[in-house]
């Protein structure tokens, strides 16, 4: 009998073992299926360009880490740099309207005159492409913009797209690639889904610089960089 004891106690504790795999997964069902919910996304947004300067930089940074990006175009720019908006595309990046003038007061005159902005911009994009563009970013933001204007944007089959982290590169004073890289970590609000505000312009030679450093960073937090 006393040897058949440490059997029987083996097996007890496999039992056991089991009993509380099930029960923990009836208490927990979620512990199962939290893995999409804890993905942590990047979305990284350069509005203004193409420029000649900047954009083929940031381009070549974005292809060494292999991570895609959306780029929010000015049509006058687009114009003018027809293959640089077409590496973009090529690269896989995603293309979206940011205006085609950029001249606030032309494009906020009115509701009509704001599409007819987006959609001159539109052509440009698709005379290169081969395709239209849903996505839309507001020259400034749809913060503060009147509701007539967001209505007409989204009535007329836009996704308005706005940011909530920014390398705060149209803000900032005697820019450095380190004072980006400080402001692209400490603004963001929602570390779950970050939408990056970045600019790409002649002037911009920092924004670039400093962009590796935010990949890297956020690729060690563990973030996912998506396109929109
Ligand atoms: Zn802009």
């Amino acid at each position: 009998m006393n040897r058949k004891l440490p059997a029987l106690a083996a097996v007890a504790l496999v039992l056991a073992f089991f009993v509380a795999l099930v029960e923990n997964y009836f208490s927990h069902p979620s512990a199962v299926t939290t893995f999409a919910e804890e993905q942590k996304n990047i979305y990284l947004t350069f509005d203004d360009g193409p420029s000649d300067r900047v954009t083929p930089v940031i381009l070549d940074i974005l292809k060494q880490e292999k991570v895609p990006a959306t780029f929010f175009v000015v049509g006058t720019q687009a114009e003018k740099r027809r293959d640089l908006l077409k590496r973009i595309f090529d690269e896989g990046h995603s293309l979206g309207v940011h205006s085609y003038s950029h001249i606030y007061n032309d494009i906020y005159a009115s509701p009509s005159a704001l599409l007819n902005d987006i959609e001159k911009c539109n052509e440009v994009i698709c005379s290169v492409t081969g395709s239209y563009t849903h996505l839309y970013r507001f020259p400034g933001g749809s913060f503060s913009v009147k509701p007539e204007f967001i209505e007409t944007v989204k009535k007329n089959g836009y996704t308005v797209v706005d940011w909530n982290a920014s390398f705060m590169d149209s803000e900032i004073k005697d820019v450095t690639a380190g004072k980006l890289y400080t402001a692209a970590l400490n603004t963001v609000s929602n570390p779950k889904r970050i939408v990056m505000l970045a600019h790409d312009a002649t002037d911009k030679t920092e924004t670039a610089n400093a962009l590796k450093e935010v990949i890297r960073h956020f690729k060690k937090k563990g973030y996912v960089f998506k396109k929109l």
